[in-house]
Formats: structure tokens, sequence, C-alpha cells
């Protein structure tokens, strides 16, 4: 029989990060006001300096410390499934694997990130941190991190999702953490937003700044961004280099590797490793990045120097935007509504080194319902993104007759979305 689920023991896990910056430089945040480099020096009130160090270095590869590792295997290794039903649901001769981050505490990909981050912070004396959320997922993981190293945590989460995913919101306070609607009143800029757009349904790019200026104004915060800047897609390739030993285990090798992009760290995270494999000349694979047309950084964005934030506290950062004063329409996929994208998959996608493409978002919960009717799991709105363009490519192959092998990074489970699936087969669900 063939594989259906490809496990790896502890020790297979990954024992260092590979850092991409070592392989294809990217160009470097600029200080706002001078437009010169920003000195890392200037960032040390907002983040921990070993996390510094790690956006601008080019050592290829990172020690995980010890007591990060032993915190992933609480849930690592994830598992690698092949989908052998959705393959015959589909009647393609493609065979499609995922890998299923899903297994987290917090059912996502990101505590790989938030673990990291709460344990620099630790070790550097910081007794709070500040942090954003779209759908709760990222504010979910990071108060699950800081609970294990005992560091507070505020969460401002994006208005439309506090009410849209009330649950999300009940982990977040499960874990000990502070959780409030940004816009809100507790800082100038989130007052100044709601007094000009009382109705405002929130958008990452708000959240930032306020918890930015939160970070910024009180000496024992700092701050933590779940995607978009280099270390978070760092110490997302845990996920990219256990998938690779787990497919040494098989007869396969992925020929198209796909992930969701919001920010960017989960598909960074699955797929640099085979960028570096391919980068070095050993292999030919396909990337894609997978967005919402609502909110299509990659694939209508401009290439520019940007801001983070709405507010323009961020250093500027060299990527695709929609512009920072963009506000997506509330679609259910939260995580996916930020403006612009990491700087690594910024300069894959300009390069030519992965493809982007967008769907609706009727169809990405087709694609949703259909994963979850052949392979059991519920998947989160933003990861059947991924789905859907696995499926548009297996049927690819079903209409040439190509085995090709596809990838999927399975980001997280959506058993916190009921709400969204609700709607979608009440027929409320709009594209857009
Ligand atoms: C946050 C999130 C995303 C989007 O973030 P990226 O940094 O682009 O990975 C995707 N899927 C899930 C389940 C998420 O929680």
């Amino acid at each position: 029989m063939d594989h259906t689920k490809i496990l790896l023991d502890e020790n297979e896990m990954p024992k260092q990060w590979y850092n991409i910056l070592a392989d294809l430089p990217v160009e470097p945040p600029l200080n706002p006001a001078t437009n010169e480099p920003m000195n890392p020096k200037d960032l040390e009130p907002i983040f921990a300096k070993e996390l510094i160090q790690q956006e601008i270095s080019s050592e290829r590869y990172i020690d995980i410390p010890e007591e990060i590792r032993e915190i992933y295997t609480l849930w690592r290794p994830s598992p690698l499934y092949r989908a052998h039903r959705l393959e015959k649901a589909l009647g393609t001769p493609a065979k499609i694997y995922y890998k299923n981050e899903s297994v987290s505490p917090a059912g996502s990909h990101k505590p790989n990130t938030a673990i990291a981050q709460a344990y620099y912070n630790m070790k550097e004396g910081t007794e709070r941190i500040t942090t954003e959320t779209g759908a709760g997922q990222w504010g979910s993981a990071l108060s699950l991190c800081c609970n294990y190293f005992d560091i507070e945590c505020k969460v401002y989460m994006v208005r439309s999702s506090f009410y849209q995913k009330p649950y999300r919101k009940s982990l977040i306070n499960l874990w000990g953490a502070n959780v409030i609607p940004s816009p809100s009143t507790e800082t100038q800029f989130g007052r100044k937003v709601l007094e000009m757009y009382p109705e405002t349904t929130g958008s990452l790019g708000i959240a930032i700044s306020e918890a930015l200026e939160e970070a910024a104004l009180n000496d024992n915060t700092r701050y933590a961004l779940g995607s978009v800047l280099n270390h978070t897609s760092l110490h997302q390739t845990v996920v990219g280099l256990e998938t690779q030993a787990q497919f040494d285990k098989t007869e396969d090798y992925p020929d198209i590797v796909i992930g969701c992009c919001g920010g960017g760290s989960n598909l960074a995270g699955v797929s640099l490793p085979y960028i570096r494999d391919n980068i070095a000349g050993k292999t030919n694979t396909r990337f894609i990045a997978v967005e919402p047309s609502a909110c299509p950084t990659l694939t209508s964005g401009e290439f520019k120097y940007d801001f983070g934030d709405m507010a323009q506290m961020t250093p500027l950062l060299k990527m695709y935007t929609l512009g920072s004063e963009f506000i997506p329409p509330a679609i259910h996929a939260g995580g996916l509504r930020y403006h612009g994208a990491s700087p690594i998959v910024s300069k894959l996608v300009a390069d030519g080194i992965m493809e982007a493409t967008s769907y609706h978002q009727v169809e990405v919960f087709d694609a949703a319902v259909k994963f979850a009717r052949s392979e059991g799991i519920a998947p989160a709105p933003e990861s059947s993104h991924a789905i859907k363009c696995a499926i548009d490519e297996a049927l690819k192959c079903k209409q040439t007759g190509e085995e090709k092998t596809i990838l999927f990074n399975l980001s997280g489970h959506g058993h916190f979305d009921m709400s969204s699936y609700d709607k979608y087969f009440s027929g409320e669900l709009s594209n857009d």
C-alpha cells in the first residue's frame, strides 16, 4: 500500500532553520526619515535584539535553541499526508500531498515563529509583548507561546474578526492574554481612526500601528509580528525542511509547491528549502502563491518601498503592496487581508522564481468542502486558497494525463470558522 501519512521521529526534526538571505539577498528596510537603510539599533525599542539580528543575518543556517525544539515537539514534526481520497474524487493522475500544520495547539503554523519570538524576548527580559491579529490565529498563537514563558501579552484584533470569530478571542483569553478590538480607544492612533471612520471594519495595518505605538511608549514592552518579516519566514522553514525529510521516505518529489499568502510566512516556510535546491541548480520545482481576489497584493499590487502599517510607523519595506491605506473587504479568510507581503516572497515573485494567482471567496469554499468531504479535515478559509489551487493543478493533470506531484501547505484548521461555513451553506457568502 502507498503511504497515507508520512511521519518523522522527534530526532529527525530540523536542528537549524534555513535562512534564504544567504542565497537570495533582498533589499534592506529603509528608515523613512532618511531613506537610508535602517540602523538595527533603531529597532531595539520595538523588537528583541536576537530577532533584529536574524532579520538581517546572512548565515545560511541558524541553530534552533534546545528550549524551542523542546516546545516544538509538543506538535512537531507535523505529519505529511498523501491525499489519496481527494485524488480519487478528482479522478486525477496527479499525486497530491499536504503538510498538516493544523496540529499545533493554536491550530495553525503560527506557533512555529511565536515560540521563537517569545523565547528570545524572555531571554532579553521583555515583560510584555503587544501584537495585532487578523483572524485571531496569530493572536492565539502568540498568547499560547507567551504563556509558556510567563510573558504578558496584549492583542489588538481587527474589529471585523473580533465580532465574526468570537471563539478565537476566547482562546486568546484562555491562554491568559488580553484582547481588544482594533481600532480601539486605547491608543492615539486608534482614537484618530475611530474619529475619522467610526464604522470601519478595521485592518491589519491599523492594528499593527496600535500595537507598535504601545510598545514604543513602554520600556518593558516589545512588539511581535506574525508574518511578513524575514525572521518569521526563517522560523517557518521547519515546515519545508521537515517536508523534505518526509518526501525522502517516499518515491516522490514535488513538481509544484503551493501555499496561501497573507503576509507570506507559511508559504515561505514550506517553499524556501525547495527554492534553495532550485537556486543550487538541483531541481526545477514550480512555486505558486495563492491569494484572495479581494486582497490581491502579489497579483495586482506594485513592487515598491511602502510602510507595513497604516500610521506609517514601520520602516519602509520593499514589497508588493496595495498601499498602506488599503482596507480590504471583510472576507472570511481574515489572515489573508494584508496590504503588503513578505519582502522575500515579493522578491521571489518579482524575479519570476515564484508564480502568484488569486481566487474568489466562493470558489475557495467550494474547494474547502470538497477537501473536507474527501480527506475529513475542516480547513481554514486561508488554507483553502492553497487547496483550490492544488485542485486546479490536479485537474490540469487530468486533462494532460501528467502524473505530477503536487504539495500544498495546509496552514491551519477551520474549527473556529464555522460561522463562515454556515454562511457558505446558506448561500450568503459573497465574493467580496
Ligand atoms: C495567518 C494565517 C495565514 C496567512 O499568513 P501567512 O503569513 O501568509 O502564512 C494563512 N493560514 C492560516 C491558517 C493563518 O492562520
